[in-house]
């Protein structure tokens, strides 16, 4: 049985060559004059991208499958048992790049030829895994938490695109039964770990030039919507001191909370007021009502919890100093997930084995992964993104950092699939 260093050597089978031709490939599907990509779950695009990716996996001598909600999934090694989950996704955003979520898939398809190249077959099983929609098109995350059971047949059949499609329609158009997505979930004995390799979409690890970062947790996600509702009026006749303008109080909260963010919190937790609707919306009419967005991102949950509270006293405040009524609802709250320090521990290890410069952070964006780490040991690998650019079409990252991405991926590979423990 190969462990440790002799399984790290091996890397020689692999072709960074091949991957970089594969993202060209790739990034054909949906691909766009500017070389970004459109290309949402179940459009077109996607679905002769996941064509062409089938035949990849295929040819690489993987046993390929769809899963009931549309996960594609390249399996080596023995067919029964436990495997070694290496995945991400190959949907994008609108006007998205070509690395973001295909750097994982990609990546994981060349380890999977280079055990193959060299004739190990693994004791234990891999899986390369593209998760469908998680960019969210119609449902964020829809493979991983599907795979990983933690969908409920409603949130499927009530989700829908911006323009109204139903997941459940374009599911059919795919192939896919809605009433069977269920089926997708697998218990947590037929996961031995999972990985993903991913760009970082940020600019920590360019501006420390470092090669890699190791996630320690991905933050957690607080949104809800804030309403404030005063008194449409005359914006010529009505004098300012007798206005209820639910614009001004919006204004005035958005100031005052980061005013409080600033003085209060450090500087890694997000706020953002990304939506905002403003009506009547006539420039000639003092607005009666604001509805907008509130998106709160920290590694704490206490953290999180804090600033969402004190954004709603602060809210309150302005409401009643303007005469103003105000509303929270929270839409989502995702908390703050762990990475496994045993993942952790070895990626470092092995990264310092191939002489990488690494780096421990966390991941201000969602991945595929943190679907998994409740039901087993998770980890996800970052490489650089030039200039902290992504979910754009200029989302570049360097073939040199690309090739230690995919050695590090390799490397730890071979140590879960080959190691006897
Ligand atoms: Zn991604």
């Amino acid at each position: 049985m190969i462990v440790g260093k002799p399984a790290v050597a091996s890397g020689k089978w692999l072709r960074p060559d091949r991957l970089q031709a594969d993202l060209v490939t790739l990034a054909s599907f949906g691909g766009l004059a500017n070389g970004g990509v459109t290309r949402p779950a179940f459009s077109q695009a996607y679905r002769e991208a996941v064509v062409w990716l089938r035949t990849q996996m295929n040819d690489a001598g993987l046993t390929v499958s769809t899963d009931a909600v549309g996960n594609l999934i390249g399996r080596l090694g023995p067919a029964e048992g436990p495997a070694v989950i290496c995945g991400s996704h190959i949907d994008s955003v609108l006007e998205g790049g070509r690395y973001d979520g295909a750097l994982g898939v990609l990546a994981g398809l060349e380890c999977a030829r280079a055990l193959t190249a060299n004739g190990q077959v693994p004791a234990r099983a891999l899986e390369v895994v593209a998760f469908v929609d998680e960019e969210g098109a119609f449902l964020s995350l829809l493979g991983s938490r599907a795979m990983t059971g933690r969908l409920q047949k409603s949130d499927i059949v009530r989700a829908a695109a911006s323009d109204g499609t139903r997941l459940v329609d374009v599911m059919e158009t795919s192939g896919l039964d809605s009433r069977q997505a269920a089926w997708a979930r697998r218990p947590p004995e037929d996961f031995n770990c999972m990985v993903e390799l991913h760009i970082e979409q940020g600019p920590v690890l360019e501006s420390a030039l470092l090669d890699i970062g190791i996630v320690t947790s991905v933050v957690g996600l607080h949104l809800s919507r804030l309403t404030f509702s005063g008194q449409a009026a005359h914006a010529g006749t009505t004098p300012l001191d007798t206005r209820r303008d639910a614009m001004r109080g919006a204004a005035e909260a958005i100031t005052r909370a980061f005013e409080a963010l600033e003085r209060d919190f450090g500087p890694d937790v997000r706020l953002t007021f990304g939506a905002l609707n403003v009506l009547p919306g006539s420039s000639n009419v003092v607005p009666g009502l604001v509805v907008m967005t509130c998106e709160i991102r920290a590694e704490s949950e206490q953290t999180i919890l804090e600033l969402a509270r004190d954004v709603e006293l602060i809210c309150r405040d302005v409401a009643a100093h303007r005469g103003l009524g105000f509303r929270r609802q929270l839409l989502s709250y995702d908390p703050p997930t762990a990475m496994s320090a045993r993942i952790i521990d070895v990626l470092a290890r092995v990264a310092g084995e191939l002489s990488f410069s690494h780096h421990l952070m966390p991941s201000g964006a969602g991945h595929d992964a943190q679907s998994f780490a409740d039901v087993c040991p998770t980890g996800i690998i970052f490489v650089p993104s030039q200039n902290g650019l992504s979910h754009n079409p200029f989302e570049f990252t360097a073939p040199e950092y690309i090739e230690r991405g995919l050695r590090l991926l390799h490397a730890f590979l071979c140590h879960r699939l080959f190691a006897s423990a």
